[in-house]
């Protein structure tokens, strides 16, 4: 009896952890092989690390996975994201939509074409832009909508693809979480006007640094390759890109290092098949805690055709109510004692940062984001409440990448273990 009492009682009060195994490699990422290796030594040896060859391979087998027409590789996901903003036509005084919450770079390059970024709330489960809050944000100078595809959730893209339809607008589909996710059935990235995905190395397809967009507009494509890929303008056809060719329009050199095309290409090879154990991984650890209180998964229903791909950045939709109103960073605090790994939060508000408010990067005179605008698209504290409630609505989870059933167990023993016990962690 004391013993079993004694593996109840929660690490941060000084009882034992429910994580003892040992994880090995469970969490490691990316998965480099010997073959991987040989890619990388392959281009180093050649010394063709600024060639492009390699890079184009890369880009076809891409585009052949999503089934489209246009892959172009880029030095980042933040350039690929620059880059599908202005092939899409925005430009200055123009206005960009995206959602509250997410990383910077899916929209913070709007400012350095003259735009600005006009904000959608999340929705709570999804942590998605919500498509109810799009269309009332909507003026003559939106061009595009920015939905991401939240820590591996997609977003209601039918939705948003109806909107921008009757609107005439694009929609550039940030995928740098949702390498591999299904929507519906499909892949996320093969829906949007144009798609981006980080390639860095924290994503789920980990390159080192790089970015890759695709599409099926020849259009978007060229102007891509316009913007800032000056070495392949010899692939220009449309006239007012073909005849201005030889200086990449941006000002701007994107080109991939194509030790990271190499590294992807290999990466890529075994993606697929990497991707079903994640996700068998995942879906166990939150089977296991179905009806705990206070931590919810985030993922789409069964038999919703929809997935979260590689789960990057997994999270836990956390609901302090449930739990006596114990806060996610003192859960977070009680889960990591008990020897698993769990922190608060998720990306913080943009809308609130000083860089979309008040600081003036290029000397305007006034704030970056009116600089080529009369209307004031700032959107004070209290303006989204589900992105600013965020922060304190969500934590991460263990990432597993190898289906290890015993690993889960304990990884999982540990949050159950922590929410069923919040009433000590409270009076503790
Ligand atoms: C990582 C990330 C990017 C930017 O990609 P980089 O390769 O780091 O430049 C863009 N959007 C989202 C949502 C990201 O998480």
């Amino acid at each position: 009896m004391t013993v079993a009492k004694k593996t109840e009682e929660l690490a941060i009060l000084g009882g034992r952890k429910a994580v003892t195994v040992d994880e090995e490699d469970v969490f490691n990422w990316p998965i480099i092989t010997e073959e991987g290796e040989q890619a990388i030594l392959e281009v180093l040896r050649r010394g063709a690390m600024s060639d492009v060859e390699v890079t184009k391979q890369f880009e076809k087998e891409y585009a052949e996975w999503h089934g489209v027409k246009y892959a172009l590789a880029f030095s980042s996901g933040t350039a690929s994201l620059h880059t599908a903003m202005w092939a899409c036509g925005v430009r200055r005084g123009d206005e960009v939509i995206a959602p509250a919450m997410t990383f910077w770079a899916t929209c913070l390059p709007a400012l350095n074409l003259g735009a600005t970024v006009v904000f959608a709330d999340v929705l709570p489960d999804t942590l998605c832009i919500n498509p109810s809050d799009i269309e009332h944000r909507i003026t003559n100078r939106t061009k595009a909508i920015i939905p991401v595809n939240y820590a591996g959730y997609p977003a209601e893209m039918d939705a948003i693809m109806d909107i921008a339809e009757r609107h005439g607008i694009k929609v550039i589909e940030d995928v740098s979480h949702a390498h591999g996710t299904l929507y519906k059935g499909r892949l996320a990235g093969t829906i949007g006007h144009v798609s981006c995905f980080s390639l860095m190395s924290f994503k789920a397809i980990a390159i080192g640094e790089g970015g890759i967009f695709i599409t099926n507009d020849r259009e978007i494509y060229e102007r891509g390759l316009a913007f800032g890929h000056y070495r392949r303008h010899d692939e220009l056809t449309i006239p007012e890109l073909a005849e201005n060719q030889g200086l990449p329009f941006g000002g701007f050199k994107y080109r991939m290092h194509q030790l990271s095309s190499a590294v992807g290409r290999v990466q890529l090879k075994y993606y697929r098949e990497r991707v079903e154990e994640i996700q068998r991984s995942m879906n166990r650890f939150w089977d296991l805690l179905e009806g705990v209180p206070g931590i919810k998964a985030h993922r789409p229903p069964k038999d919703s055709g929809s997935t979260m791909g590689g789960w990057y950045s997994a999270r836990g939709l956390y609901r302090p109510e449930e739990l006596g109103g114990l806060d996610v960073t003192r859960f977070a605090e009680a889960v990591s004692a008990e020897g698993s790994t769990c922190s608060p939060g998720a990306n913080f508000p943009l809308h609130l940062h000083p860089v979309f408010n008040t600081v003036d990067v290029y000397g305007d005179g006034k704030p970056t984001s009116l600089a080529f605008t009369d209307r004031d698209v700032r959107q004070p504290k209290g303006s989204m409440p589900v992105a600013e409630s965020v922060q304190e609505r969500t934590c991460s989870i263990p990432w597993f990448k190898r289906f290890r059933p015993d690993v889960i167990e304990q990884h999982a023993g540990a949050f159950r273990k922590v929410a069923e016990n919040a009433g000590k962690v409270l009076a503790g």
